[in-house]
C-alpha cells in the first residue's frame, strides 16, 4: 500500500499534520496524586501545552515527577488511543511513507542499541508497536519479536503488511504469559499512560527472571530545548532520569550495568524483589523546581538556540524527503 511520494506531497503532509496535531485531547479528568510516590502535594509548572491548549501540569514536591493534573480517566485515555490518537497525531489510521521511513530508521537504531543483549531466539515484546516496523525489523534478524498495540488501525495494518504477531490491546488487557519475554521495550510510550508505575509492574510480570526492560521517554530536564514546547496534550507524565530510575527501582528493577543508557533512556534489569530504598534522589524536586523557575521562554529567545534550531530543522526535512522517496521506491519494488 506504499505509494511513491513526491516532495510537494511530503510538504503538504507536514503542514496538514501540524494543523491536525493542534486539536486538543479533550478530557474532564480527575484530580490525582503522584503516581510514583503517592504524595498529593505539588506545584503547578504549566497551564498550556505547546499548541496553546489548556493543560495543567504539576511537579510533585516530594519526588519531582511531573504530570498532568487533573489526569484523564481510564475511560477517556482508552477511547483516545483506541480511535483518535494516531489520526490526530500522525493524521493517519495507517502509517504514511514518511512515518514508515522514520519508524524503520528508529527500528534500526533500536536494534543497534539493544544488540549487546540480543541473541538468536531472544523473545522481545515491543509495547506500543504502532505500524509494526520494530517487530518486523527484529524478526528479519532472527529475533522472536512480538508487539502490543491498542490502536486497531495500526495494529491490523502491521499484522497484514508484515505478518507479525501483535496483541491488539492496551497493556492492561493484553493476554501475555507471565515470565515469557527476555526483553520488553517501550519507546516513547509510558509518558502517555495514566498509570506508568502500574505499567512497569505489569511489564516486570511478563519478563523472565533477569529480563531487561528498555524504556525511553522525552527528558523534561532539557535546557537545550524550547521551554514553550515542553508540554504536549498527549503526554500525561514528564520524567527526568532520576524520576524514571526511581520508578523502575520501585517497580522491581535495577539499572542494567551493561546498558545503563543516558538521560531518559534506561535499560533496567528485573530483580527478585522491588527495592525498599527506591527513593534515591531526594534532591530531585529542588533540581526541577529550580529548572522550571530559571529556564523561561524569555531566556531561551535571548539565546542563540532558536535560530540554529530552525536551520537544523530545514536541513533534516530536506534529507528526509530524499530518503523517504528512496525508501518508498524500494518498498514498492519489494512488493512486486
Ligand atoms: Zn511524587
Amino acid at each position: 500500500m506504499v505509494t511513491l511520494t513526491n516532495p510537494v506531497s511530503l510538504l503538504i503532509d507536514d503542514a496538514v499534520s501540524t494543523v491536525t496535531r493542534m486539536k486538543p485531547y479533550r478530557f474532564a479528568g480527575q484530580e490525582a496524586a503522584c503516581n510514583l510516590c503517592g504524595s498529593p502535594s505539588h506545584d503547578q509548572v504549566g497551564s498550556r501545552d505547546r499548541y496553546g491548549w489548556k493543560l495543567r501540569i504539576v511537579l510533585c514536591t516530594r519526588c519531582g515527577l511531573v504530570y498532568a493534573n487533573p489526569l484523564p480517566t481510564e475511560v477517556e485515555v482508552d477511547a483516545f488511543y483506541a480511535r483518535h490518537y494516531r489520526k490526530l497525531y500522525h493524521n493517519a489510521y495507517e502509517p504514511k511513507p514518511k512515518a514508515i521511513f522514520r519508524a524503520f530508521k528508529g527500528a534500526k537504531g533500536r536494534y543497534g542499541y539493544l544488540e549487546p543483549i540480543l541473541d538468536r531466539g531472544t523473545r522481545i515484546l515491543d509495547v506500543g508497536s504502532g505500524g509494526g516496523e520494530v517487530v518486523h525489523h527484529f524478526r528479519e534478524r532472527g529475533i522472536d519479536a512480538h508487539g502490543v498495540e491498542p490502536n486497531q488501525g495500526f495494529a491490523e495494518y502491521s499484522i497484514e503488511a508484515y505478518g507479525i504477531p501483535v496483541h491488539v490491546s492496551g497493556w492492561q488487557n493484553a493476554q501475555i504469559e507471565p515470565e515469557s519475554f527476555d526483553i520488553v521495550t517501550a519507546n516513547h510510550v509510558v509518558e502517555h499512560f495514566r498509570t506508568p508505575f502500574q505499567a512497569l509492574v505489569r511489564f516486570r510480570d511478563w519478563l523472565k527472571p533477569d529480563g531487561y526492560l528498555h524504556i525511553s521517554v522525552p527528558d523534561v530536564y532539557s535546557p537545550q530545548r524550547t521551554p514553550y514546547g515542553r508540554f504536549h496534550f498527549a503526554h500525561l507524565y514528564y520524567f527526568d532520569r532520576e524520576s524514571l530510575i526511581m520508578m523502575g527501582l520501585k517497580a522491581g528493577f535495577e539499572v542494567s550495568e551493561r546498558l545503563p543508557g543516558r538521560s531518559t533512556t534506561v535499560v533496567f534489569r528485573k530483580t527478585t524483589t522491588p527495592a525498599a530504598d527506591w527513593f534515591r534522589y531526594p534532591e530531585n524536586y529542588d533540581k526541577l523546581a529550580g529548572y522550571f523557575r530559571d529556564y523561561t521562554n524569555l531566556k531561551y529567545f535571548l539565546s542563540r538556540k532558536p535560530y540554529s534550531r530552525w536551520f537544523r530543522r530545514m536541513g533534516r526535512l530536506g534529507g528526509e524527503m530524499f530518503q523517504a522517496n528512496f525508501a518508498a521506491g524500494n518498498l514498492d519494488r519489494e512488493k512486486k
